[in-house]
């Protein structure tokens, strides 16, 4: 139970506030706030789901595109070495230089040689013509016989560096490849030969990776193209007197260039000309060590100089399906023409701007029921709460089934003879006691309970956790400080108080407890005002 004493602790000059009868409700805006950021976080999820697939099938797309024009580009070359094999090899007159060749005596080979070389140099120079880099014919034993780009080094055996020529060779059948060689490294077409039956070995014609990239290059004007090998191929494979045709690719750990294709291509990366490409591909290539470690085809969407550039990196695999080198193609894409890296962005940019908007009106929204609330629960007059509040506060006050929470005191209170006021002073004079008498109340109330206008010239305490003798008390001390107080105008101004309490007989009700207590003030009336009746 509340102490007396403690009514008189109730700070002087505490102003009259601005009640605050609604509160905002927290949860309710926590719960908003939380389903908006789950809202939120879903959109984004399915919008980084949609832009992480549509960026993949883009990017798979890019990845097929550069692939095919590698392809497109090899079948037509297939398609002349093919012509060249038929139309002036596998002839009859060339067959048997090479069984001449393969078995006659030493002389016999050399001559047979010799009159190779001379019998098909014009087709050699035909075959360079159209950027094929060798032509060269084998034993069944798969040793070097002629070389047209080197006829003075044969018969080194090449069974088991040449992946192509052993297969063409103990399979008889047509090879086709990438394989690293001791001069070149290049795409091969090995085809076996054979005269009545009887075979002979094989003759391969090949393009190297410089041709194919000039190639490409003329083809897809577009594509900036660069290929890299890599170095311990290089180092195992190639003649010691050749590796100068290599050089360390300063862009790629572990790779090298081939100098063929850097001199002959313009359009290679790794000219100097194009040394920001080299850069890019360099940032990608460290970004990226766990792809390339493992020799995997990948490609990035990347800037250069403010322009948006896609790289291609393109495994390269031997004939035993061995990552040996990169094919690397690199092109500008429009923004805006692709799903790129910025829509993201975009997108994100548009959400939080969306989220922005969806807060603002929460927070709107919540302080305008705000103010509503504070509107509907104020007496405009006093700043009190008004006589719809309280009788909320009742309820809320109360159990669900009957009676009260805890015991609780309700004051009643009615200025006496305040018609008069009016009468003699003016409506605003009485509006201005009015007033008074509401802060006077406000700060009796203090902590201890809410106070309220009733209507007209009457007001409510609501005192919670008083018992009826303290409940008394405490009226009493509001009908002398009504009295005492100093009124402007000098007015002296009292009031007659009915008291209620909770566990008064027949006050299970809120309606019981209020009428009780106006009952009681009609009393405190009857009985000649300015007394407290409970
Ligand atoms: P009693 O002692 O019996 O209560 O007499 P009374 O004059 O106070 O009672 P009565 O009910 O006859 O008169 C109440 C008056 O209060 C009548 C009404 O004009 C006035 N009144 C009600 N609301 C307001 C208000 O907001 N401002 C002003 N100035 N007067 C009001
Ligand atoms: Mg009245
Ligand atoms: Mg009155």
């Amino acid at each position: 139970m509340k102490q007396l004493d403690t009514i008189q602790a109730n700070k002087e000059g505490d102003p009259i506030k601005s009640p605050q009868p609604f509160q905002l409700n927290k949860k309710r805006l926590f719960l908003l706030l939380a389903l908006g950021l789950l809202f939120m976080s879903l959109l984004g999820l399915l919008f980084n789901r949609t832009y992480v697939s549509t960026k993949e099938s883009y990017m798979g797309a890019e990845m097929d595109a550069f692939e095919s024009k590698i392809y497109t580009t090899l079948e037509l070359y297939e398609n002349f070495s093919d012509f060249i094999f038929e139309e002036h090899i596998n002839q009859d007159d060339v067959l048997a230089l090479v069984e001449q060749g393969v078995f006659g005596t030493e002389d016999e080979q050399n001559a047979a040689r010799r009159m190779l070389f001379s019998e098909l140099s014009e087709t050699y120079d035909a075959v360079l013509n159209y950027d094929f880099r060798q032509l060269h014919f084998h034993t069944r034993e798969g040793d070097s016989f002629l070389r047209f780009h080197a006829p003075e080094l044969y018969g080194d055996s090449l069974m088991d560096i040449r992946d192509s020529i052993r297969m063409a060779n103990t399979e008889e059948r047509f090879v086709f490849g990438f394989e690293e060689g001791r001069i070149f490294n290049g795409y091969r077409f090995v085809y076996p030969l054979h005269r009545n039956g009887r075979h002979l070995g094989s003759v391969e014609v090949s393009i190297s990776m410089g041709s194919l990239v000039q190639m490409i290059g003329s083809l897809y004007p577009d594509d900036v193209l660069t290929f890299v090998i890599r170095e311990d191929i290089v180092r195992d494979t190639v003649f010691e007197s050749e590796q100068t045709n290599y050089s360390t690719a300063p862009f790629f750990p572990g790779y090298a260039l081939d100098e063929g294709i850097s001199s002959q291509s313009e359009r290679c990366v790794c000219d100097t000309a194009f040394s920001m490409n080299c850069s890019v591909i360099e940032t990608i290539v460290s970004d990226n060590e766990e792809l390339t470690g493992e020799g995997a085809s990948f490609n990035r969407l990347t800037t250069q100089n403010g322009q948006d550039v896609l790289v291609n990196f393109l495994s390269v695999t031997n004939l035993s399906d061995q990552h040996v080198a990169y094919l690397i193609g690199m092109h500008e894409i429009e923004d805006g023409s692709v799903f790129g890296h910025y829509h993201l962005n975009r997108d994100l940019a548009l959400l939080a701007l969306f989220f922005s908007f969806y807060a603002y009106s929460i927070f709107m929204y919540e302080r305008k029921q705000k103010q509503l609330g504070i509107l509907a629960n104020t007496d405009q007059l006093t700043g009190l709460f008004n006589r719809h509040y309280m009788m909320k506060q009742l309820e809320d006050n109360r159990q669900k089934g009957s009676g009260f929470k805890q015991p609780a005191i309700l004051i009643l209170l009615d200025i006496d003879r305040f018609k008069r006021i009016n009468d003699e002073f003016g409506h605003q004079t009485g509006d201005a006691v009015l007033s008074e008498t509401g802060a006077l109340l406000h700060k009796l109330a203090g902590s201890h309970g809410t106070a309220a206008r009733w209507g007209g010239e009457e007001f409510v305490l609501y005192l919670p956790g008083y018992a009826k003798a303290e409940g008394t008390a405490f009226a009493e001390q509001v009908r002398s400080a009504i009295e005492t107080h100093a009124y402007s105008k000098g007015l002296s101004v009292t009031a007659s108080i009915g008291v209620s309490s909770t566990e008064d007989p027949d006050t299970p009700h809120i309606d019981a407890l209020v009428q009780r207590a106006d009952h009681k003030m009609y009393e405190a009336k009857e009985a000649g005002r300015n007394l407290v009746k409970a």
